[in-house]
C-alpha cells in the first residue's frame, strides 16, 4: 500500500488516524456487533455517535447554547437556496461576490427575493477580497451573505465584517474548523463537510434558534431548518457514515488541541509555501496577499507548458491532484488540517528542485 499526498481541493485528505481508526471499527462500532452503515439510526448505539459528534463540535468551535447543530444532505449547494427560503422576511439580503461559491449563491438568492451585491471583485478574477462599501449596507436586510475561504481562488476573509443588526450568514465549506471563529457574531454558517471536515454527503449548519421557524409556507418539508432543528437531524434517515466520520474528526482535533492548535499548525503551513512563493523567481502566487488562504494556495508558473510539466512530475512523485481549477489555471494546493506540515516541507521541496531544473 502506498498513500500519496494528497492536494485535493475535495473531497480531501483525512487524517491517517481517523481512517485507521475507521478501519478497526468497520465491522463492529462500539460493541454493537454492526457497522455504523448498518445501524438504524433510531439506535441507541446511533443516537451516541450523533450526540458525541454534537457535544465535540461544539466544544472545539466554542458554539453557545442558543445553536443547533444540524447535519444535513444536499452539499453546500443546497444552502444556497434553503438559507433564503428560510431566513427572507422583508425578501432583502445583502451579498459579498469574492468567488465562484459566492457568485453562485447570490444568483440561487434572487429566486426568492431582492439581492443586493454590496461588493464585487470579479473583474479581477476574484484575486483579493474588497472593501465593504458602509453605504452599500441595507441596514434593514433579512440576512447578509459571505464565503469565508474562496476555494477556487485561494483568497479568505481574516476579518468578520460588522453589519450591526443586520444577521450574518457564512459560507465555511473549505475553512471551518481551520482557525478560531467567534460563532457568537453569526446567525448561520454552513459547511458541506468534504473539504476540512469529514466524507462527502453531510453538510453541517450552525443555527442561532431565533433565525428558526420563519420559512415561506411553500419551503419543501426538508429544506425548513425547523424541520431538522426539530428533530435533531432525525427527522428522515441522515447520512449516518458521514456523520460518524465527521464525529472521528472532531475527536481528532480535540486531542490534538483543538481549532486554535490547527489554526497554529496551518499558520506555520501557509508562511512556508508563501513563504517560497514570495522568493522563487519562477513560481508566483496569483492571490493579493493580504486576503491570502490558509486552505488553498494558488500560483502559477511562468507558460502552460510548464504548468502542465509540473502536475504530471509532482504527481509521479506521489504529489496528488496540485491542477488548478480551470478559472484561474496554473496550481493549487490544498493544504485542509489533515495536511500535515511534513507534506507541505515535500512539496516545497520537490518546488525548489523543479525550479532549479527549469530555470
Ligand atoms: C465546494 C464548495 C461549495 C459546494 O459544495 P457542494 O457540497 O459540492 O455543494 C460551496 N461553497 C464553497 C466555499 C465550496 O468550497
Amino acid at each position: 500500500m502506498q498513500r500519496v499526498l494528497n492536494f485535493s481541493p475535495g473531497p480531501a485528505t483525512l487524517p491517517e488516524e481517523v481512517l485507521i481508526r475507521a478501519q478497526k471499527e468497520m465491522l463492529d462500532c462500539n460493541n454493537s456487533g454492526m457497522s455504523v452503515m448498518e445501524m438504524s439510526h433510531r439506535s441507541k448505539a446511533f443516537e451516541g455517535i450523533l450526540a458525541k459528534a454534537q457535544a465535540d463540535l461544539r466544544a472545539i468551535m466554542g458554539i453557545p447554547d442558543n445553536y443547533k447543530i444540524l447535519f444535513l444532505q444536499g452539499g453546500a449547494w443546497t444552502q444556497f437556496s434553503m438559507v433564503p427560503l428560510n431566513l427572507f422576511k422583508t425578501g432583502k439580503a445583502d451579498y459579498i461576490v469574492t468567488g465562484e461559491w459566492a457568485k453562485k449563491a447570490s444568483i440561487e438568492a434572487k429566486k426568492y427575493g431582492e439581492v443586493n451585491v454590496v461588493a464585487s471583485s470579479e473583474s479581477s478574477n476574484f484575486t483579493f477580497i474588497p472593501e465593504i462599501p458602509k453605504d452599500k449596507l441595507n441596514p434593514n436586510a433579512d440576512y447578509f451573505h459571505y464565503t469565508h475561504n474562496n476555494t477556487i481562488f485561494g483568497t479568505r476573509f481574516t476579518y468578520i465584517p460588522e453589519t450591526g443588526k443586520v444577521p450574518l450568514v457564512c459560507d465555511m465549506s473549505s475553512s471551518i474548523l481551520s482557525e478560531e471563529v467567534d460563532v457568537s457574531r453569526f446567525g448561520l454558517i454552513y459547511a458541506g463537510a468534504q473539504k476540512n471536515m469529514g466524507p462527502a454527503g453531510v453538510t453541517v449548519i450552525i443555527i442561532r434558534d431565533d433565525m428558526i421557524g420563519y420559512a415561506k409556507d411553500i419551503t419543501p418539508t426538508m429544506l425548513n431548518y425547523k424541520t431538522h432543528a426539530d428533530n435533531n437531524s432525525l427527522f428522515n434517515t441522515p447520512p449516518c457514515y458521514s456523520i460518524y466520520i465527521c464525529g472521528l474528526v472532531y475527536e481528532w482535533i480535540k486531542n490534538r488541541g483543538g481549532v486554535k492548535a490547527m489554526e497554529k499548525e496551518n499558520n506555520a503551513k501557509a508562511d512556508l509555501l508563501y513563504g517560497f512563493l514570495d522568493n522563487s523567481s519562477l513560481f508566483k502566487g496569483t492571490a493579493q496577499k493580504k486576503d491570502r488562504s490558509l486552505m488553498n494556495v494558488t500560483f502559477v508558473l511562468p507558460n502552460e507548458d510548464l504548468n502542465k510539466k509540473f502536475v504530471a512530475e509532482a504527481e509521479a512523485a506521489g504529489l496528488s491532484n496540485l491542477k488548478g481549477h480551470r478559472s484561474v489555471g496554473g496550481m493549487r494546493a490544498s493544504i485542509y488540517n489533515a495536511m500535515t506540515l511534513k507534506g507541505v516541507e515535500k512539496l516545497v521541496d520537490f518546488m525548489q528542485k523543479f525550479e532549479k531544473n527549469n530555470k
